[in-house]
C-alpha cells in the first residue's frame, strides 16, 4: 500500500490516487509505442489521439457548446491575465473587472498594461471576505468584457451564481473551482483555468472560449499569445505540454467515473460540510475567514484566536500526516484546499483531528 499524504494543498494539489497509477503503468511504454508520453512526437497519432480525448472529454463533461472552441496552452492563467485584454480589448473600448480579491487584482493590473480598464464591483470593503454583490451591475456602453474570478483561491470566497452580462461577453478565471460544479458554459464568452488544481499537474492550461471571440482578435498580437493561433491548430501550433496534457485527460475520465460535473459537486460539499462544520460547531474557538454565503467548496480560510495556537495548529497537523494547511503568506491563517481530488477521509480525518486539537487546546 502506497502511503499517501492528507495532501490539502493549494496547487500543485493532489491528484486521484487512480489516476496516477495509470500513469505509472503507462509510464516507461505508451500504449506498446515503446517509449513514454514525453519522448513521443506530438504529431504523431498516438498523441494526436491524446489530445483530442483532452479536448473531447472536456467538452462533455462541461456541455460545452459546439460554437466554442477548447485550447490547452502554457504559460498558466496569469499568462491569460494578458492575453484576455491583448486579445479582446480594442481602443476606445473599456474592460470590466470585478475586483473579489488578490487573484482578480492581478488580472486587473494586467489588463491596465493594455488599454482602458475599470473595476465595475468590488469586495475591497468587506476586506475580500465576501464576493461582491453582481445583482446591479452598471457596465460602460463600450464596455468589451466583464472578467471575473469565479472562486478567491487566497481568501476562501466562491461566487454561487453569474451574472447575466446580455450582450457584454462574461469571461472567468475558473483556475481553481473549474469542473468541481455543473456549469453554463454558454452563460461565458471565455472561461479560463490552470491545470494544477482541479485538472491534473501544473503546465496546462485549458482556455474554452466562443469562436466569434476568438476570431476577433486585435491586430499585431503576437502569434503564440493569439487564441486564434491555438484553436485553429487544435492547440498543437507548437510544441504543447504534452504529459501535462495526456495527464488532463486521465483526470478528466476519472471526474466522468466519478458520474460527472453533478455528482463532484455532491461529494465535494459533503467534504467541505466536514471541515465547514468543525468550523461552525467550535463555538468560535475556530472562525471561518469568508462570509457565509460567499464560502468556498474548495478553498476553505479559518483562524484560530492567536497566531500562537495557529503555528501549533499546524504543527500538529504535520506531525499528523497532513499538508499544506498553511494560509497563503499574504494573509496568514489557516487554509484547507479541498479539490476535486482530496478525498473524504481526508476531510474526515481533518475535521477530527481540529476536533481533537479543540479539545486539548480550547
Ligand atoms: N487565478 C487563480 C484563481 C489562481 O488560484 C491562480 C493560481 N493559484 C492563478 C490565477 C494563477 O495561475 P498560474 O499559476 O497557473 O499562472
Amino acid at each position: 500500500m502506497t502511503k499517501r499524504a492528507y495532501n490539502f494543498n493549494a496547487g500543485p494539489a493532489a491528484l486521484p490516487l487512480e489516476v496516477l497509477q495509470q500513469a505509472e503503468k503507462e509510464f516507461v511504454d505508451y500504449k506498446g509505442a515503446g517509449m513514454s508520453i514525453m519522448e513521443m512526437s506530438h504529431r504523431s497519432k498516438l498523441f494526436e489521439g491524446v489530445n483530442d480525448e483532452a479536448e473531447q472529454l472536456a467538452r462533455e463533461l462541461l456541455q460545452v457548446p459546439d460554437d466554442y472552441s477548447i485550447m490547452l496552452l502554457q504559460g498558466g492563467a496569469s499568462t491569460q491575465f494578458a492575453m484576455v485584454p491583448m486579445n479582446l480589448l480594442s481602443a476606445g473600448k473599456t474592460a470590466a473587472y470585478v475586483n473579489s480579491g488578490s487573484w482578480a487584482k492581478k488580472a486587473i493590473k494586467e489588463a491596465k498594461l493594455i488599454g482602458e480598464t475599470r473595476v465595475v464591483a468590488s469586495a475591497e470593503e468587506s476586506r475580500f471576505t465576501a464576493m461582491p454583490n453582481l445583482s446591479q451591475l452598471d457596465l460602460p456602453e463600450d464596455t468589451a468584457y466583464l472578467h471575473l474570478t469565479s472562486n478567491e483561491t487566497i481568501e476562501g470566497t466562491q461566487l454561487a451564481a453569474f451574472p447575466d452580462t446580455g450582450n457584454v461577453p462574461l469571461i472567468a478565471d475558473m483556475s481553481s473551482d473549474i469542473m468541481s460544479r455543473p456549469l453554463n458554459v454558454s452563460q461565458f464568452g471565455m472561461i479560463y483555468a490552470g491545470a494544477q488544481k482541479n485538472l491534473g499537474p501544473s503546465g496546462a492550461t485549458i482556455v474554452i472560449a466562443r469562436n466569434d471571440l476568438i476570431n476577433s482578435s486585435q491586430a499585431g498580437v503576437p502569434t503564440m499569445l493569439r487564441y486564434d493561433t491555438h484553436a485553429k491548430s487544435k492547440s498543437l501550433y507548437n510544441t504543447p505540454p504534452s504529459f501535462a496534457v495526456y495527464m488532463v485527460g486521465l483526470v478528466l475520465k476519472w471526474i466522468k467515473g466519478k458520474g460527472g460535473l453533478a455528482a463532484v459537486e455532491q461529494l465535494n460539499r459533503a467534504k467541505t460540510g466536514l471541515i465547514y462544520g468543525a468550523i461552525d460547531e467550535s463555538g468560535g474557538f475556530y472562525s471561518g475567514v469568508a462570509e457565509a454565503e460567499s464560502r468556498s467548496l474548495m478553498n476553505i480560510t479559518f483562524r484560530l484566536q492567536s497566531e500562537e495556537l495557529e503555528k501549533l495548529f499546524i504543527k500538529g497537523t504535520e506531525e499528523h500526516g497532513f499538508v499544506g494547511l498553511k494560509g497563503h503568506r499574504d494573509v496568514g491563517g489557516l487554509r484547507a484546499s479541498t479539490y476535486n481530488a482530496v478525498p473524504l477521509e481526508s476531510c474526515q480525518a481533518l475535521a477530527d483531528f481540529m476536533k481533537e486539537f479543540q479539545r486539548t487546546h480550547g
